[in-house]
Order: structure tokens, then sequence, then C-alpha cells
């Protein structure tokens, strides 16, 4: 993604580390495939009842901290206005 240039900077070492094989994480947040964002989206946000949801997935910034945020406030009006 950056050229060659990275190799300037590069020791010759490193790591990756998997969350989703992770034991204890299982996962960093949603990742959508094509598509499944808009597909999703209005589903996600939809009450069940008294049950509301939040969390980064259901926001239209998935997994950053100020999706969860956002959809945090949401949920926060929707129960504050029933
Ligand atoms: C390694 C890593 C790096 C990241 N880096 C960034 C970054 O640099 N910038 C950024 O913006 N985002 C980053 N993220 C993503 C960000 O952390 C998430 O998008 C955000 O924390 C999601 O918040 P959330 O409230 O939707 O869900 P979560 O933070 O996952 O909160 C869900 C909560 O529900 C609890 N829970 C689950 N099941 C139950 C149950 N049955 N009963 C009661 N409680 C339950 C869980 O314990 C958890 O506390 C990173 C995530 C990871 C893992």
């Amino acid at each position: 993604m950056f050229g060659r240039q990275v190799f300037d900077n590069f020791t010759g070492s490193g790591a990756t580390q998997s969350w989703a094989r992770a034991r204890y994480a299982l996962g960093e947040a949603v990742i959508f495939t094509p598509g499944q964002l808009h597909e999703h989206h209005p589903a996600t946000r939809t009450r069940e009842g008294r049950i509301h949801f939040a969390g980064e997935h259901t926001s239209l910034k998935p997994a950053w901290i100020e999706g969860a945020l956002e959809s945090a406030v949401r949920a926060s009006l929707e129960v504050n206005d029933r």
C-alpha cells in the first residue's frame, strides 16, 4: 500500500495478531461484506418491543468507537422518548 520505501524502516521482524482467533476476544468488530451495511443497517437499529439495540454494528461507522458512541446516544434518546 505504501510502496517500497516502507522497507527502509523495516527491521525484518514483525508480528501479526488475529483478534478473531484470540481465545478471549473472538473478534474485533462487525466486518460487513460489500453491500451488507446498506442492506442490514435499518434492521440492526430497529427496536423490538421494549428492547433497544446499540453498538458499533448498528451505526454507520461500524468497527469504530465513534460508531459505538453515536449508537449509544441514539438508543438512549429512543428510550428517553418513550
Ligand atoms: C484490538 C482492537 C483495536 C481497536 N482499535 C480501534 C481504534 O483504534 N479506533 C476505534 O475507533 N475502534 C477500535 N476498535 C473497535 C472498538 O473498540 C469497537 O468498535 C467498540 O469498542 C465497540 O463498542 P460497542 O459498545 O459496540 O461494543 P463492545 O465494546 O464490544 O461492548 C459490548 C459489551 O457487551 C458485553 N456483553 C456481551 N455479551 C453480554 C451479555 N450476554 N450480557 C451482558 N453483557 C454482555 C461485553 O462484555 C462488552 O462489554 C478496536 C477493537 C479492537 C478489538
